[in-house]
């Protein structure tokens, strides 16, 4: 009976056409779901055919699980971190002058710590060049202090 009554409508030409629009929408969005996995579990470093392969076959319910399960970051973004620290142990190795307060790398000349503000250095009155704490003398222009 119930088919009976929405004849009219399911056979009209118009819900042919609006289902069948519905259904390539459909179609695009699955196909465009594909390719979004693909490319983002390629950039995450996941296996990306595997996880394209999957929203093939299960469509909505393998992307949520993929999303669930991916790599929280982008493979190049956990790369970069890695360089960044990497290049700081570098950095630390390479300067034998730390902070005493702190210790974090100072340079030579530096009068105070950067990082924790701590004194390391004086600068002569005359000359401003920057003097050990103890010194009494600038041993650059020879003014007393
Ligand atoms: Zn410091
Ligand atoms: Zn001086």
């Amino acid at each position: 009976m119930p088919a009976d009554i929405l004849q009219p409508i399911t056979g009209s030409p118009w819900f042919q056409l609006t289902t069948r629009l519905c259904f390539l929408f459909a179609v695009i969005v699955w196909l465009a779901l594909i390719f979004w996995t693909y490319r983002d579990a390629d950039r995450r470093g996941s296996l990306a055919i595997y996880w394209a392969a999957v929203v093939f076959f299960f469509n909505f319910a393998g992307w949520i699980v993929y999303l669930i399960v991916r790599p929280p970051e982008y493979e190049e973004d956990a790369r970069e971190r890695e360089l960044e620290i990497k290049t700081k142990e570098a950095l630390l190795a390479r300067s034998d002058l730390v902070c005493p307060a702190c210790l974090k790398p100072v340079k030579d000349d530096f009068l105070i710590c950067p990082y924790c503000q701590k004194k390391l250095k004086k600068s002569c009155p005359n000359c401003s060049k920057p003097l050990n704490m103890s010194w009494v003398v600038c041993p650059f222009c020879k003014t007393s202090l």
